[in-house]
């Protein structure tokens, strides 16, 4: 592993911003290495004075404060707390964890602050200025390995204190005082807190930052030297896998039981990168999965272990349900409530691993740790055998009450605004005008989106936004939209909402003049591929949270002009195959409604020239002839995503087979 430290750098920031501002520099150096800290995994401290109101100084610890990554954190991230009463709580005999946290905001200088670490206290009995704390992969994959711990010892020596795990907080800070008592700390680089991570500590940023840097890398190569070390890199790109129809339709019925096992829509990914299926392969990969995470904080993400998947998927959902309620049943004191028993990930025997998750920020929170769990996992076994922390140890820290309030703070669930956190739903034409603000309304909402589009171009938007997946793709080719929903059912799991919107407005030509490739282009891409689309997907849909098809038509069906023949008639023909659609899909619970917008000219159809022209073919200013409806109010791409919204989600819940007009009133057609 290499040091990111940069003197040149240090010394900026240090006369800039003071010892603070090196704390800020190197908690980040360590929070960008996903080998050492992974979602909030690990905290860092400073020792100094502060003065107040009085102008007296007084010793301080500042501390990373809950709610704060390593990653992104600054100086407001690491609240100032006494250290006199870190000290003397650290002498109590016993302090309960809801005690701990009452006394840890209790300490602090500024009430405002965030509150400090669960490890406040243990920072402050660490006698050195700068504190750094990680869960690195190296260090607790050999930890969680057979004979693990005789390795760690003989690898460090003296230079390094190795102790058996215990939970973290006030337990913890007392075990490390217990060790501690007498020892020579200018002697000591590191503490290993066996199953958890590594403490280094100095009385400046450089050597504190450096000594970890250098025990891991110690780490790392004695897994190399033991023959165990990986071929494959842990931040491999997720695959834009293609897996066969069947398959699909067996991934949205997992995808449907397991919300159900949840309560609420979910949001499922099949990977199939290297690494998993490499996991998948391995005849003990359902032994394996069972057997225990890297660090016991990750389990408030991905629950203490892993499901298994066979042909049939639903079993083992259903497994894994039984064996977790027995789990809890077997720990549980009379006050515990038994969480969701739905599996946050697992091994899909010969195919790859499934992750689970409420939100799509939160899938990626699974991702990443499942991904760092099963390169530990395989270097454990490569070592001698994976030996994780045992299930009532687990036990103990998942449903420990201060890692469930980390879970309950996190703002994706708590926001009435993303009604559809959860669902997925696919958008055709989504590169610009009302597919690109259907998309974007979706998004907001909290949908995952699948967008479609055939022109590149129009997707660069959704690029670096994980819960978009944004697909080129000619909806009248068969095979490129199969290959678009099997992508999209290995990456969000099914489909709840289908929004078909994507269209083509042929050159005006009278009867007389209309040629023939005119025509059947329009009938094409208006009419057989929404056909064709609805089709594929309602096997989908079938497996759908409150499933909603919205089909975008035109004010043409009801009110027709001259020269559109090809347009008018193929938009007419969609809203009878969207009411026979409604029909049909009834019985199944999807719901399917079509919209009629008109004159929505923010749209790449409508160029400042065309407006022009056809403002003044009409004998109309621009803006006259934009607002020439019934409200004499502009009807914009936006206005058409709100109704999407509406008819997709579950305001609507007891609409199907509907029209709706979205033109600001016409006069032909009221
Ligand atoms: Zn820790």
């Amino acid at each position: 592993m290499d040091s990111l430290w940069d003197d040149k750098q240090a010394a900026r920031v240090l006369e800039r911003e003071g010892q603070l501002g090196l704390r800020v520099y190197s908690s980040r150096l360590l929070g960008q290495n996903p080998d050492l800290v992974l979602h909030g995994g690990g905290n860092t401290s400073l020792k100094g004075e502060t003065r107040n109101v009085f102008g007296e100084t007084s010793e301080t610890l500042f501390v990373k404060g809950s709610g704060w990554d390593l990653k992104t954190i600054e100086a407001a991230g690491f609240p100032a707390v006494s250290m006199d009463y870190l000290v003397r709580l650290g002498t109590l005999e016993s302090l309960s964890d809801a005690q701990m946290m009452s006394e840890l905001r209790l300490a602090l200088l500024d009430p405002k602050a965030p509150t400090p670490s669960v490890e406040a206290i243990l920072h402050a009995l660490i006698p050195l200025r700068f504190v750094d704390h990680t869960h690195t992969d190296a260090v607790v994959t050999l930890s969680n390995s057979v004979g693990g711990a005789e390795r760690l010892a003989q690898l460090y020596g003296d230079e390094v204190l190795i102790l058996p795990y215990v939970m973290p907080g006030f337990v913890l800070a007392k075990q490390v005082a217990e060790a501690t008592r007498g020892v020579d700390w200018s002697s000591l680089r590191g503490i290993v807190l066996l199953h958890h991570g590594l403490f280094t500590f100095a009385e400046d940023a450089k050597t504190s930052y450096n000594a970890m840097i250098e025990l891991v890398t110690k780490a790392e190569d004695l897994i190399r030297e033991l023959g165990a070390e990986l071929p494959v890199e842990p931040s491999e790109p997720m695959p834009v896998s293609n897996v066969p129809s069947i398959e699909r339709e067996q991934l949205a019925r997992l995808r449907k039981a397991a919300g159900e096992v949840f309560g609420a829509p979910i949001v499922q990914r099949l990977n199939t990168s290297a690494l998993a299926r490499g996991f998948a392969a391995r005849a003990d990969a359902a032994e394996l999965i069972a057997s225990g995470p890297l660090t016991p904080d990750h389990t408030i993400h991905t629950k203490p272990f892993g499901a298994a998947f066979a042909e049939t998927p639903l079993e083992g959902l259903e497994e894994f349900a039984g064996d977790y309620r027995q789990y809890v049943a077997q720990y549980a004191q009379p006050h515990h409530r038994c969480l969701d028993a739905m599996p946050r990930f697992g091994v899909w025997l010969q195919r790859g691993t499934l992750s689970f998750a409420a939100s799509v920020k939160r899938l990626g929170v699974v991702d990443d740790i499942v991904t760092h769990t099963l390169q530990a996992m395989l270097t454990g076994e490569a070592l001698g055998g994976w030996r994780a922390l045992s299930r009532a140890e687990l036990f103990e820290v998942e449903y420990w009450e201060l890692e469930q309030a980390k879970l309950n703070s996190a703002p994706a669930s708590a926001d009435p605004a993303r009604e559809l956190e959860g669902k997925v739903a696919l958008v055709t034409g989504a590169g610009s005008g009302i597919g690109r603000a259907t998309a974007e309304r979706l998004l907001t909402a909290g949908a995952a989106v699948i967008a479609l589009d055939k022109e590149q171009d129009g997707l660069a938007q959704f690029q670096g936004q994980p819960a978009a997946l944004a697909l080129c793709c000619d909806i009248t080719q068969t095979q490129e939209v199969e290959a678009a929903l099997d992508t999209a059912v290995a990456r969000f799991g099914g489909l709840d909402i289908l929004v078909s919107n994507a269209g083509l407005f042929p050159p005006s030509q009278t009867l007389e003049s209309l040629d023939d490739a005119n025509w059947d282009a329009s009938l094409a891409v208006n009419l057989s591929a929404p056909m064709r689309l609805l089709r594929a997907c309602t096997p989908l849909l079938r497996q759908g949270f409150d499933p909603a098809v919205v089909m975008i038509a035109s004010k043409n069906v009801p009110a027709p002009g001259p020269g559109a023949a090809a347009y008018s008639a193929a938009k007419a023909a969609v809203t009878q195959l969207s009411r026979v659609a409604a029909l049909e899909l009834g019985e199944h619970g999807i719901r399917v409604n079509t919209l009629h917008p008109d004159a929505v000219y923010d749209t790449a159809l409508w160029s400042d020239d065309i407006l022009a022209t056809r403002a003044a073919a009409y004998g109309l200013s621009v803006e006259a002839y934009k607002t020439k409806n019934v409200l004499r109010a502009e009807v914009s791409s936006a206005d058409v995503a709100e109704a999407v919204f509406l008819l997709a989600g579950s305001r609507l819940a007891k609409t199907t087979g509907a029209q709706l007009p979205v033109d600001g009133g016409n006069d032909r057609v009221i």
